[in-house]
């Protein structure tokens, strides 16, 4: 037997347990970049799928593969992607589908973000058209000249209108453009636009799939056929995630329905309180049968209507900062999704890039405000929010 090994060589070596016969019961967190082959031949069965196994931190691990398996079975779709952001899932997927020359038909509705992205690959020669997702003839109209991509969002950022994704899949598919859906405000647990006819559905788990504000996380999922290639290029790019987010929205989604089974039905009762109340000018949520999306909500959406609301008071700041005042738990937090419900001002955060004219033009005035809402006993949030109101 050789000499044991010097003092610098067992600093570099460390140690570890012998591989014990049984499993812990939370997956563990593979954080490691890189991994031990034994021989070539083995290196060529992992490069091949003959085994299981893996190569590179960057290509996935085994919390990549769970989070990514969890959202194909929640989605009943082929294939899933794990990506560092919801936006990197977009990009990734812009990146394979949109080259120079091609054209995009997108709602008019969207995420700022995703209307940034759009922009930003207008330097690539990719040419965006954007539409009322809820007038399905303007998208017919819009998608009689070739484009690639039609994209929308299942329930919109922030004015939370609901598309009719089965109608709108049955006329891509017929006027032969991919069918793209950011199910974000809606997760798998009130749409799952898959089976609905969508070829791509992105997760932003920064919000709901997360649900406790502390990780930032995507997912793309779709047909093996359209994932397999985004996978390689998201590699390539390094859009990928860390273990560490994978293996906590896992943790988190194991009460997503539970999370939204509450704060949905409290929602609802939040949105028709506010809806009398004198000092709102107007409430929007899906559910409210009097909305302009209400027959595309109830045919898209089930198990309730989501946890977004957004309601308006007059379009002046200090209005909405007597609110804020006055408030004693809901908090300014210009993200949402988490346990505990908060309000988002679109006018000065996801839409502040715009003039003050194209923001009226969509209805984000100064009073516009987003509410998101949690899982605390509706009650209280009611309780709160009245408190908020009589100070405005
Ligand atoms: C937040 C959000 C995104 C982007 O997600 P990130 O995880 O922040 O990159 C995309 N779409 C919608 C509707 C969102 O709300």
């Amino acid at each position: 037997m050789s000499a044991a090994p010097s003092f610098a060589t067992r600093v570099a070596l460390g140690a570890r347990p012998h591989a014990p016969v049984n499993q812990p019961v939370v997956l563990p967190i593979d954080q490691s970049s890189g991994w031990v082959f034994r021989s070539l031949d083995e290196v060529d069965a992992v490069y091949e799928g003959r085994a299981p196994g893996y190569i590179y931190g960057g290509s996935g691990v085994s919390n990549h593969e769970a989070f990514e398996a969890l959202i194909c079975s929640l989605h009943g779709s082929q294939a899933a992607l794990a990506t560092a952001a919801g936006m990197s899932a977009f990009a990734a997927a812009l990146l394979h589908l949109a080259g120079s020359g091609q054209r995009v038909v997108a709602a008019r509705d969207l995420y700022g973000n995703t209307t940034r992205l759009l922009q930003d690959f207008g330097k690539f020669g990719v040419h965006t058209d954007y539409v009322d997702a809820s007038d399905l003839d303007a998208v017919a109209a819009a998608l009689r000249t070739k484009a690639c991509l039609l994209i929308v969002e299942t329930i919109s950022n922030p004015r939370v209108r609901v598309a009719d994704v089965r109608a709108l899949g049955a006329m891509a598919r017929r006027l032969g453009a991919l069918f793209m859906v950011d199910n974000t405000l809606a997760t798998p647990y009130h749409c799952k636009p898959i089976e609905l006819g969508a070829d791509l559905v992105v997760e932003s788990a920064t919000k709901f799939l997360g649900g406790h504000h502390d990780i930032v996380l995507g997912a793309l999922t779709g047909s093996q056929s359209l994932i397999d290639p985004i996978r390689r290029l998201a590699a390539r790019a390094g859009l990928v995630c860390a273990p560490f987010e994978a293996w906590l929205a896992l943790r988190s989604i194991a009460t997503l329905d539970v999370r939204l089974a509450r704060s949905s039905a409290s929602s609802l009762a939040i949105a028709r309180v506010l809806a009398q109340h004198p000092k709102v000018r107007a409430v929007h949520y899906p559910g409210l049968e009097s909305g302009p999306t209400f027959a595309s909500a109830q045919e898209t959406l089930s198990n309730g209507f989501g946890s977004v609301l957004a309601f308006e008071l007059d379009p002046d700041r200090k209005a909405v900062d007597r609110l804020l005042g006055a408030l004693a738990h809901i908090k300014l937090v210009l993200t949402f999704g988490g346990v505990t419900t908060t309000l988002a001002h679109p006018a000065t955060s996801s839409h502040r890039a715009l003039s003050a004219q194209a923001r009226d033009a969509i209805g984000i005035h100064d009073g516009f405000l987003r509410l998101s809402v949690g899982v605390e006993d509706p009650s209280d949030i009611i309780a709160d929010l009245e408190g908020g109101l009589a100070a405005v």
